[in-house]
């Protein structure tokens, strides 16, 4: 029985990674890690019996011991624990669903103990891809995507030359505010921005998607997974969220992965490749859907996303630079600190004043997120 090690058990990413072993039945779960939701985990721990549960505090690990003291379980806590999951010898394939820069540790743990890696962090690949894919090439990893544009890119990959690719047409949704104007964007509120109207996912990667950073942010993901520079990943505005992605071959041929917006399939085509296996979801019903429409993204009103080009053009460092910035401006912006258009200023802000290293370090790839924190803080 292949054995799962979850990073982000409790988030969105991580309750669905769990549906789908729930209803496959034949994954056993070594070890689960998650944040601050405790008594969620606890729940967790009962159910699927991991060896070892990491959670994001002390105080959240002795919360954890009271609430499972019945139970022979290993408990860890902080970055050393989320580290010990990742690496833990049980484990054949790690989950990366945590959010954020936090997951470049774990998962350059998870493969340096050759781990097969489902990435849904797509934070890691952004400011240390360059570090990432070496390794896992080095170690004779497996990444397998969980995004779900990425996962549809790997499909139709299936069975193609790589170097026949011409092109990535990545599809983007374009959010809760595609078609606004910058002007009609100045006051929206976090509820407007909280409002996806085809995916239900995590509060930071869904105001990520109304700003369209997170779109960007997929781009320099596909520029690492498939090996594809970022002037030939086109984003394609595609609403009805039918279309997870396509990739254009040299003669012209395109194949694209259509289904249902429902994360439970790319989660399981990454934990069971090559196979598929049956999903209760929804089928995309043709009748009833009508029309796929297509657009070109607006990125003078959504500049996250032409940000992010410049980002993954530059390189080096600035791609971290962006990603820092981001995760503080959304963190402000959930908590009503800042306005929404304060976002892409905050990020350009970040980009325009970092120093900027080529190939950096992961000591460095940190502390160029020390800096650009510092730098907001003192400019707010
Ligand atoms: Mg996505």
């Amino acid at each position: 029985m292949r054995s799962v090690s979850i990073l982000g058990s409790t988030g969105s990413i991580g309750t669905q990674t769990l549906d789908v072993i729930r209803k496959n039945n034949d994954l056993k779960v070594v070890a689960l890690a998650a944040g601050t939701r405790v008594e969620e985990l606890a729940r967790q721990v009962r159910e699927f019996k991991p060896e070892l549960v990491s959670v994001g505090s002390e105080e959240g690990a002795k919360q954890l011991r009271l609430l499972t003291a019945d139970m022979d379980l290993k408990i860890v806590y902080g970055m050393e624990g989320l580290t010990a999951a990742a690496a833990l010898p049980g484990a054949d394939v790690v989950v990366t669903a945590v959010v954020g820069m936090m997951g470049i540790e774990p998962t350059i743990a998870a493969i340096k103990a050759h781990k097969d890696i489902a990435l849904a962090n797509k934070e890691t690949l952004v400011t240390a891809g360059h570090i990432i894919m070496k390794l896992a090439r080095e170690n004779g990893v497996s990444i397998y995507p969980v995004d779900s544009e990425h996962s549809a890119i790997f499909q139709c990959l299936n069975g193609e030359n790589r170097s026949e690719v011409q092109k990535i047409l990545l599809t983007a949704s374009g959010g809760p505010f595609r078609g606004r104007t910058l002007k009609e964007l100045e006051n929206v509120t976090l509820n407007d921005a909280l409002k996806h109207p085809n995916w239900a996912m995590g509060k930071k990667i869904t105001i990520d998607s109304s700003t369209m950073v997170n779109k960007g942010l997929e781009v320099m993901e596909a520029q690492w997974l498939f090996n594809v520079p970022a002037d030939r990943v086109q984003v394609v505005v595609q609403p009805q969220s039918i279309i997870h992605s396509m990739v254009q071959f040299v003669d012209g041929s395109i194949m694209a992965q259509l289904g249902s917006p429902d994360m439970r399939l790319p989660i399981q085509y990454a934990l069971y490749y090559p196979h598929r296996r049956p999903l209760d979801t929804k089928p995309v019903d043709f009748y009833e859907l009508g029309q796929i429409t297509f657009e070109k993204p607006d990125m003078d009103t959504f500049r996250g996303l032409k940000l992010a080009y410049e980002a993954a053009r530059r390189g080096g460092n600035i791609p971290t630079a962006l990603n820092a910035a981001n995760e503080l401006a959304v963190s402000k912006f959930l908590n009503e600190e800042i306005k929404y258009l304060d976002i892409p200023e905050i990020i350009e802000y970040a980009m325009e004043n970092v120093e900027f290293i080529d190939n950096p370090t992961v000591e460095q790839i940190f502390a160029t997120e020390k800096t650009v924190y510092e730098m907001i803080e003192s400019r707010c």
